[in-house]
Protein backbone atom coordinates (compact mmCIF):
# COMPACT_ATOMS: atom_id res chain seq x y z
CA UNK A 1 0.00 0.00 0.00
CA UNK A 2 0.87 3.69 -0.11
CA UNK A 3 1.45 4.74 3.46
CA UNK A 4 2.40 8.18 5.19
CA UNK A 5 3.28 7.54 8.54
CA UNK A 6 2.62 10.87 11.14
CA UNK A 7 3.20 13.22 8.34
CA UNK A 8 4.39 17.01 9.64
CA UNK A 9 4.44 19.81 7.05
CA UNK A 10 4.45 23.30 6.34
CA UNK A 11 5.62 26.24 3.73
CA UNK A 12 6.76 28.83 5.95
CA UNK A 13 6.32 29.14 9.54
CA UNK A 14 3.97 26.62 11.61
CA UNK A 15 3.07 23.27 9.79
CA UNK A 16 0.19 22.71 8.24
CA UNK A 17 -0.03 18.88 8.67
CA UNK A 18 0.09 17.95 12.08
CA UNK A 19 1.02 14.28 12.34
CA UNK A 20 -1.63 12.98 9.46
CA UNK A 21 -1.31 9.10 8.62
CA UNK A 22 -3.45 7.83 5.78
CA UNK A 23 -3.27 4.11 3.90
CA UNK A 24 -4.16 3.89 0.55
CA UNK A 25 -4.66 -0.11 -0.55
CA UNK A 26 -4.17 -1.27 -3.67
CA UNK A 27 -7.62 -1.96 -5.61
CA UNK A 28 -9.58 1.13 -3.57
CA UNK A 29 -10.63 4.15 -3.93
CA UNK A 30 -9.30 6.21 -0.32
CA UNK A 31 -11.66 9.80 -0.07
CA UNK A 32 -8.96 12.47 1.57
CA UNK A 33 -11.79 15.18 2.63
CA UNK A 34 -11.91 18.42 4.66
CA UNK A 35 -12.65 22.30 3.95
CA UNK A 36 -10.53 24.60 1.90
CA UNK A 37 -6.85 24.82 3.67
CA UNK A 38 -7.58 21.71 5.34
CA UNK A 39 -3.96 20.56 4.00
CA UNK A 40 -5.55 17.85 1.76
CA UNK A 41 -3.28 19.22 -1.18
CA UNK A 42 -0.16 19.51 1.32
CA UNK A 43 -0.39 15.89 1.86
CA UNK A 44 -0.84 14.43 -2.05
CA UNK A 45 2.43 16.64 -2.59
CA UNK A 46 4.26 14.86 0.23
CA UNK A 47 3.08 11.44 -0.77
CA UNK A 48 4.37 12.33 -4.27
CA UNK A 49 7.90 13.68 -3.17
CA UNK A 50 7.24 17.35 -4.70
CA UNK A 51 7.29 18.89 -0.86
CA UNK A 52 9.75 17.66 1.86
CA UNK A 53 7.96 16.82 5.29
CA UNK A 54 9.68 18.02 8.31
CA UNK A 55 7.96 14.74 10.46
CA UNK A 56 7.02 11.13 9.16
CA UNK A 57 7.85 8.78 6.94
CA UNK A 58 6.10 7.85 3.62
CA UNK A 59 6.26 4.16 2.33
CA UNK A 60 5.21 2.30 -0.97
CA UNK A 61 4.83 -1.17 -0.29
CA UNK A 62 6.74 -1.16 2.65
CA UNK A 63 9.73 0.11 1.00
CA UNK A 64 10.53 3.64 2.90
CA UNK A 65 10.73 6.46 0.25
CA UNK A 66 10.97 9.50 2.87
CA UNK A 67 13.97 10.29 1.31
CA UNK A 68 13.56 9.49 -2.56
CA UNK A 69 12.56 12.29 -4.99
CA UNK A 70 9.17 12.60 -7.06
CA UNK A 71 10.64 11.21 -10.30
CA UNK A 72 11.88 8.38 -7.69
CA UNK A 73 8.32 8.04 -6.49
CA UNK A 74 6.97 8.10 -10.06
CA UNK A 75 9.17 4.83 -10.45
CA UNK A 76 8.52 3.23 -7.69
CA UNK A 77 4.56 3.67 -8.87
CA UNK A 78 3.16 7.13 -7.27
CA UNK A 79 1.37 9.20 -9.76
CA UNK A 80 0.16 12.85 -8.85
CA UNK A 81 -2.36 14.62 -10.98
CA UNK A 82 -1.99 18.19 -9.41
CA UNK A 83 -4.94 20.34 -9.03
CA UNK A 84 -3.84 22.66 -11.30
CA UNK A 85 -3.65 19.95 -13.91
CA UNK A 86 -0.35 21.88 -15.51
CA UNK A 87 -1.10 20.45 -19.08
CA UNK A 88 1.64 22.17 -21.89
CA UNK A 89 -1.59 24.31 -23.32
CA UNK A 90 -0.33 24.73 -27.00
CA UNK A 91 0.79 21.05 -27.64
CA UNK A 92 -1.54 18.69 -28.55
CA UNK A 93 -3.09 16.16 -26.74
CA UNK A 94 -1.12 13.48 -27.95
CA UNK A 95 2.08 15.24 -27.15
CA UNK A 96 0.96 16.12 -23.34
CA UNK A 97 -0.08 12.38 -23.04
CA UNK A 98 3.40 11.03 -23.96
CA UNK A 99 5.36 12.96 -21.95
CA UNK A 100 4.15 11.19 -19.13
CA UNK A 101 5.83 8.63 -19.80
CA UNK A 102 9.00 10.68 -21.28
CA UNK A 103 11.71 7.94 -19.48
CA UNK A 104 10.43 4.62 -20.89
CA UNK A 105 11.30 2.62 -23.70
CA UNK A 106 9.46 3.16 -26.94
CA UNK A 107 7.36 -0.07 -26.46
CA UNK A 108 6.34 0.63 -22.68
CA UNK A 109 5.30 3.85 -24.40
CA UNK A 110 3.23 2.67 -27.23
CA UNK A 111 1.86 -0.13 -24.71
CA UNK A 112 1.07 2.31 -21.95
CA UNK A 113 -0.55 4.48 -24.83
CA UNK A 114 -2.92 1.98 -26.00
CA UNK A 115 -4.01 1.73 -22.86
CA UNK A 116 -4.72 5.07 -21.75
CA UNK A 117 -6.92 5.43 -25.41
CA UNK A 118 -8.53 2.55 -23.93
CA UNK A 119 -9.37 4.11 -20.51
CA UNK A 120 -10.51 7.43 -22.12
CA UNK A 121 -12.32 6.57 -25.15
CA UNK A 122 -12.58 10.07 -25.04
CA UNK A 123 -9.44 10.84 -25.92
CA UNK A 124 -8.76 9.58 -29.46
CA UNK A 125 -10.26 11.90 -31.62
CA UNK A 126 -8.98 14.45 -29.45
CA UNK A 127 -5.08 13.60 -29.99
CA UNK A 128 -4.29 16.12 -32.60
CA UNK A 129 -5.64 19.37 -30.84
CA UNK A 130 -4.08 21.59 -28.77
CA UNK A 131 -4.97 21.16 -25.19
CA UNK A 132 -6.34 24.83 -24.38
CA UNK A 133 -8.74 24.07 -26.60
CA UNK A 134 -10.24 21.30 -25.14
CA UNK A 135 -13.01 21.46 -22.36
CA UNK A 136 -12.02 21.62 -18.64
CA UNK A 137 -13.26 17.54 -18.24
CA UNK A 138 -11.33 16.96 -21.38
CA UNK A 139 -8.44 18.62 -20.05
CA UNK A 140 -8.59 16.56 -16.92
CA UNK A 141 -9.13 13.27 -18.86
CA UNK A 142 -5.59 14.56 -20.35
CA UNK A 143 -4.23 15.39 -17.12
CA UNK A 144 -5.14 11.52 -15.58
CA UNK A 145 -4.02 9.79 -18.70
CA UNK A 146 -0.47 11.55 -18.78
CA UNK A 147 -0.23 10.30 -15.30
CA UNK A 148 -1.52 6.99 -16.01
CA UNK A 149 1.33 6.95 -18.83
CA UNK A 150 3.77 6.18 -16.15
CA UNK A 151 1.96 3.03 -15.10
CA UNK A 152 1.43 3.68 -11.77
CA UNK A 153 0.17 1.65 -9.08
CA UNK A 154 -1.20 4.44 -6.97
CA UNK A 155 -2.47 7.59 -8.23
CA UNK A 156 -3.44 10.83 -6.54
CA UNK A 157 -5.93 13.28 -8.02
CA UNK A 158 -6.21 16.49 -6.44
CA UNK A 159 -9.83 18.13 -7.18
CA UNK A 160 -10.14 16.39 -10.14
CA UNK A 161 -13.77 17.64 -10.59
CA UNK A 162 -12.28 21.37 -9.87
CA UNK A 163 -14.56 23.87 -12.38
CA UNK A 164 -15.70 20.73 -14.35
CA UNK A 165 -19.56 20.47 -15.83
CA UNK A 166 -21.84 18.14 -13.65
CA UNK A 167 -21.81 15.83 -16.83
CA UNK A 168 -17.99 15.66 -16.31
CA UNK A 169 -17.57 15.07 -12.23
CA UNK A 170 -19.81 11.70 -12.81
CA UNK A 171 -17.69 10.77 -15.70
CA UNK A 172 -14.07 11.56 -13.90
CA UNK A 173 -15.29 9.50 -10.82
CA UNK A 174 -16.82 6.79 -12.45
CA UNK A 175 -13.14 6.61 -14.28
CA UNK A 176 -11.25 6.93 -10.58
CA UNK A 177 -13.48 3.71 -9.42
CA UNK A 178 -12.61 1.90 -12.96
CA UNK A 179 -9.02 2.54 -12.19
CA UNK A 180 -9.61 0.96 -9.00
CA UNK A 181 -10.91 -2.20 -10.24
CA UNK A 182 -8.23 -2.22 -12.22
CA UNK A 183 -6.07 -2.74 -9.17
CA UNK A 184 -4.82 0.96 -8.95
CA UNK A 185 -4.75 2.40 -5.46
CA UNK A 186 -6.38 5.67 -5.87
CA UNK A 187 -5.86 8.84 -3.80
CA UNK A 188 -9.06 10.89 -4.95
CA UNK A 189 -9.09 14.61 -3.16
CA UNK A 190 -12.78 15.61 -3.59
CA UNK A 191 -14.61 18.70 -2.80
CA UNK A 192 -17.89 16.49 -4.02
CA UNK A 193 -18.04 14.70 -0.58
CA UNK A 194 -21.18 12.43 -1.59
CA UNK A 195 -19.96 11.44 -4.66
CA UNK A 196 -16.64 10.52 -3.35
CA UNK A 197 -17.54 8.72 -0.88
CA UNK A 198 -19.86 6.65 -3.07
CA UNK A 199 -17.46 5.25 -5.32
CA UNK A 200 -14.95 5.52 -2.03
CA UNK A 201 -13.96 2.41 0.60
CA UNK A 202 -12.27 3.91 3.29
CA UNK A 203 -11.60 7.99 3.52
CA UNK A 204 -10.43 10.56 6.00
CA UNK A 205 -11.33 13.92 6.91
CA UNK A 206 -8.86 16.21 7.65
CA UNK A 207 -9.32 19.53 9.86
CA UNK A 208 -6.32 22.43 9.92
CA UNK A 209 -3.99 19.73 9.46
CA UNK A 210 -5.02 16.94 11.65
CA UNK A 211 -6.99 13.79 11.25
CA UNK A 212 -10.43 14.00 12.33
CA UNK A 213 -12.12 11.17 11.26
CA UNK A 214 -11.73 8.05 9.78
CA UNK A 215 -13.13 4.94 8.34
CA UNK A 216 -15.03 3.17 5.69
CA UNK A 217 -16.57 5.42 3.36
CA UNK A 218 -20.24 3.79 4.84
CA UNK A 219 -19.24 5.12 7.97
CA UNK A 220 -18.02 8.33 6.85
CA UNK A 221 -20.70 8.67 4.50
CA UNK A 222 -23.37 7.90 7.67
CA UNK A 223 -21.29 9.96 10.52
CA UNK A 224 -23.30 12.86 11.92
CA UNK A 225 -20.44 15.65 11.33
CA UNK A 226 -19.86 15.08 7.90
CA UNK A 227 -23.50 14.40 7.26
CA UNK A 228 -23.86 18.06 8.73
CA UNK A 229 -20.74 19.52 7.56
CA UNK A 230 -20.37 18.36 4.20
CA UNK A 231 -23.65 16.74 3.52
CA UNK A 232 -26.08 19.38 3.81
CA UNK A 233 -27.52 17.71 6.60
CA UNK A 234 -29.01 14.88 4.02
CA UNK A 235 -27.32 11.16 5.12
P1 LIG B 1 -8.04 23.52 -0.85
O1 LIG B 1 -9.24 22.67 -0.94
O2 LIG B 1 -8.35 24.96 -0.69
O3 LIG B 1 -7.01 23.23 -1.91
P2 LIG B 1 -6.43 21.95 1.00
O4 LIG B 1 -7.13 21.15 2.02
O5 LIG B 1 -5.89 21.22 -0.18
O6 LIG B 1 -7.38 23.14 0.56
P3 LIG B 1 -3.75 22.96 1.31
O7 LIG B 1 -3.70 23.50 -0.08
O8 LIG B 1 -2.98 21.75 1.63
O9 LIG B 1 -5.27 22.71 1.75
O10 LIG B 1 -3.34 24.14 2.29
C1 LIG B 1 -3.14 23.95 3.69
C2 LIG B 1 -2.60 25.24 4.28
O11 LIG B 1 -1.33 25.51 3.72
C3 LIG B 1 -3.48 26.44 4.00
O12 LIG B 1 -3.49 27.25 5.15
C4 LIG B 1 -2.78 27.13 2.85
O13 LIG B 1 -3.00 28.52 2.90
C5 LIG B 1 -1.33 26.81 3.12
N1 LIG B 1 -0.55 26.72 1.87
C6 LIG B 1 -0.84 25.94 0.81
N2 LIG B 1 0.09 26.09 -0.17
C7 LIG B 1 0.98 27.01 0.30
C8 LIG B 1 2.17 27.60 -0.25
N3 LIG B 1 2.63 27.27 -1.46
N4 LIG B 1 2.81 28.50 0.52
C9 LIG B 1 2.37 28.84 1.75
N5 LIG B 1 1.26 28.32 2.33
C10 LIG B 1 0.57 27.41 1.61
Amino acid sequence: MLRAEKLVAGYVGAPVLHEVSIEVRPGEVFCLLGANGAGKSTTAKCLAGVLRHAGGRVFVDDVDVTQATANERVARGVSLVPEARHLFGRSTVRDNVILGAWTRSRSERAASFDRVMETFPQLPRLLKRRARDLSGGEQQMVAIGRALMANPRYLILDEPSLGLAPIYVDTILQQAAGLARQGVGVLLIEQNVGKALAVGHHAVVLETGRVALTGTAPEIATNPLVVDSYLGGIA
